[in-house]
């Protein structure tokens, strides 16, 4: 029965959200399981967004200070500038020294440093306004600052956000809707508080779905982006920017991080005496194969026309050659005249090679490449060693 619901649901949500792909409607809810270029381009894309928004902020928090003047009377108006020019330098400072690395660790710290700014400014100035009896203009302006929270959350729906995400940064805005008119100067009655926090309530589910639907966009635009059309597999400019992220943690961790080289053997006589397009069903073919036998965390990159490279990240060169063993023993599938396609590889490692930067390690595996074509093709060139990579075959 549970299993026949949820069939049901997936099969609803994704003809609802068409650009997806059915696993990626998990990636909707909670970011667990992201893929590191999605994860990246998000977390650049809310600090672009926080930066642009605190700026915003810096500038327009301050004017108001001429309407306070205008309507209420000293000390107040003078308290009430004083907050507004400390919450636009603390804006201005987050507008103009946040820099983030593009990990969504410093996306969230973005995130939860722009909404305490307001939560801060609304708790502090809500406790003096919300008190007073007031009214003809005062009243309106007062009435003003009961609205920052429905503010904040409406800032939500500008950032690409899961439903666990606009849930948790919905709450500071909420929590401190509730300090300031519950405790700090308890001023509201019941009713007026339940139809606050109903409508708070609302603004936030809406806010939440808007930055998923702006989530699910991009996941949609990330993939189209990151696969080569032919193959499926990441093209190169995604990879090279997958093998800064994992160079990066590589280095951050001090761990393995192995790459191999591979480049398909006689290629061109496929193209001369078969035309382009059985060429291009081999170049389909062969990383179709090699993607459904490498294990889950590693990856294909379609590094140019025939030319793959394979990443394994956490994993020293002995583990690598084993995972490049059960690949290439599966084979690499047939040449359209019958014949097996073979490959020659080179393998490199981050610490046993010793290179500086993720290109340094590339061009060492592209130059083992070229020692296997040169002692003969079909063989890996691996530090230290070379073996046959397909059995059986023609070296
Ligand atoms: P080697 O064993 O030395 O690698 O010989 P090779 O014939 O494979 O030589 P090379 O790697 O230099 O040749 C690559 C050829 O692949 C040249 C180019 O015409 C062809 N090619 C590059 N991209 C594509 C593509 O997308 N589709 C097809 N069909 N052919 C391509
Ligand atoms: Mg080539
Ligand atoms: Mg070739």
């Amino acid at each position: 029965m549970l299993a026949r619901i949820r069939t049901v649901t997936e099969h609803y949500s994704h003809c609802v959200l068409k650009e997806l792909h059915r696993e990626e409607l998990a990636w909707l809810l909670s970011p667990r399981g992201h893929m590191p270029l999605l994860a990246s381009h998000r977390a650049g894309m809310i600090v672009s967004r926080v930066r642009l928004w605190a700026m915003l902020f810096a500038v327009l928090t301050p004017l108001w200070i001429v309407v306070d003047l205008a309507v209420f009377a000293w000390p107040l108006w003078g308290i009430l500038a004083a907050e507004r020019l400390l919450a636009s330098l603390a804006f201005a400072a987050l507008a103009f020294y946040f820099r983030g690395d593009r990990h969504m660790r410093q996306a969230y710290l973005a995130l939860i440093l722009l909404f305490s700014i307001p939560t801060a400014f609304f708790v502090a100035s809500y406790s003096l306004v919300g008190p007073l009896e007031l009214d003809g203009a005062s009243r309106a302006v007062a009435l003003g600052y009961t609205f920052l929270p429905f503010v904040v959350l409406a800032g939500l729906s500008i950032f690409p956000l899961t439903l666990l995400e606009g849930v948790l940064f919905s709450l500071p805005a909420l929590l401190g809707t509730w300090v300031a008119a519950v405790w700090v100067c308890d001023c509201a009655d019941q009713y007026s508080l339940v139809g606050m926090f109903w409508l708070l309530g609302l603004i936030g589910v809406v806010a939440t779905f808007s930055g998923m639907s702006q989530l699910g966009f991009m996941i949609a635009l990330v993939r189209q982006a990151v696969r080569d059309v032919l193959t499926g597999s990441f093209t190169r400019s995604s990879g090279s920017e997958l093998l800064d992220i994992q160079h990066i943690l590589s280095s951050r961790n001090n761990t393995p991080l192995t790459v191999a080289f591979l480049d398909i053997d006689d290629f061109k006589a496929i193209n001369d005496n078969f035309g382009h397009e059985a060429g291009d069903k081999v170049i389909a073919d062969v990383a179709c194969r090699i993607r459904a036998n490498l294990r889950t965390g590693d990856m294909l990159v379609r590094w140019g026309g025939e030319e793959f490279l394979l990443i394994f990240p956490n994993t020293d060169m002995g583990h690598a050659r084993l995972a490049l063993r059960r690949v290439l023993d599966e084979g690499l599938g047939p040449r359209p005249d019958g014949a097996p396609v073979t490959a020659s590889i080179g393998m490199a490692e981050r610490l046993a090679d010793a290179v500086e930067g993720w290109q340094a390690l590339v061009e060492q595996a592209d130059r083992r490449m070229y020692e296997a074509k040169r002692s003969g093709k079909n063989r890996v060139v691996a530090p230290g060693m070379t073996f046959i990579a397909l059995e059986g075959c023609p070296a």
